[in-house]
């Protein structure tokens, strides 16, 4: 979900994604459920196909568990081993999609740098070594700024981050007041200041940034980059502000899987950051054998993935 930030309305509970949204894309009785998503992963169909597909990733509750506080998230052992692993194999083609700022990614995941989109699209780097481009940032009205940062008065396990290019408001620690911070936000909303910006309500959070660029975009973008062009790329998110993402799947032959709930515009359903680090643990391994279960793909036909693995046959 995204609105613009003159249009947000006041709401009284804490923002989740729609239980009707997270059941739109799986009409089907027999498709797999959330539960059953560790029996159906299908990395070993695309194991054989690593040089055709491309891999882009969100960070927060997908790759990494969430935390109370942003600055407490944490990387598992063995998972930037894996990326690492997944960076070779698939020749570069494997980028973070975040809303974090990429040097905050970089130093989570360090000494490990991939390909990264950042701030929702307003940083990109199109390869581990290259610099990062901020073009497309506009400068948040300073008053602005302060009117947001007020919210934090509301209590104190609400946390306002300024990302420069963005403001999010953290209210994982104080749940009960989601209703209150979006309200909040509505109201500072109002003002013709805003009418450029946009905002993403996300898990315990909300995030005001300028209009006119946003994961889609920057996922596009990089599948212009010479290591990514002409792949296929999936995409694995868990939140609504992946919603972006998922939608331009399409226009590249692409597929999403989501994260916690299979939503619109993804095909398959992970049921946490653990299951996602499996997966990706497994499709980076050189080779896949019987010591290797879960790799079969009985749900593959329902899913959609069969086709996706044709068409990357003949790509
Ligand atoms: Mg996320």
């Amino acid at each position: 979900m995204l609105l613009r930030c003159n249009s947000v309305s006041p709401m009284p509970e804490t923002i989740t994604r729609p239980v009707s949204a997270q059941s739109d894309a799986n009409t089907d009785p027999k498709a797999p459920l959330a539960g059953d998503s560790r029996a159906s992963l299908p990395a070993g169909a695309l194991h054989s196909q690593l040089d055709k597909i491309a891999i882009f990733l969100d960070v927060d509750g997908t790759l990494l568990d969430l935390a109370p506080t942003p600055l407490e998230v944490r990387v598992p052992p063995g998972l930037a081993d894996a990326l690492a692993a997944l960076q070779s194999r698939l020749d570069g083609a494997i980028a973070f999609i975040s809303g974090r700022p990429i040097a905050e990614i970089d130093r989570i995941f360090h000494p490990l740098r991939l390909a990264a989109v950042g701030g929702h699209g307003a940083e990109i780097r199109i390869q581990p070594g290259a610099e990062i481009k901020r073009s497309r940032i506009a400068t948040l009205d300073s008053d602005l700024r302060n009117e947001f940062a007020q919210i934090v008065q509301l209590d104190p396990g609400i946390l306002v981050e300024d990302k420069g290019f963005s403001i999010a408001i953290h209210y994982r620690l104080s749940p009960q007041f989601g209703g209150e911070v979006l309200n909040h936000v509505a109201t500072i909303c109002r003002h013709e200041r805003c009418d450029s910006l946009e905002v993403l309500p996300g898990k315990f959070v909300v995030e005001i940034k300028p209009s006119g660029y946003d994961k889609g975009t920057g996922l596009r973008e990089m599948m212009s980059v010479p290591a990514f062009a002409g792949r296929k790329p999936i995409f694995i998110g868990d939140d609504v502000t992946d919603d972006a993402a998922f939608s331009v799947l399409p226009d590249f032959g692409g597929i999403g899987f989501s994260v916690g709930g299979i939503v619109p515009g993804a095909t398959f359903n992970f049921d946490g950051p653990q299951d996602v680090r499996l997966w990706l643990e497994r499709l980076g391994l050189e080779r896949l054998g019987l010591e290797t279960p879960g790799l079969e793909t009985p749900g593959l036909e329902r899913l959609g993935l069969e086709d996706f693995g044709n068409v990357a046959e003949g790509a």
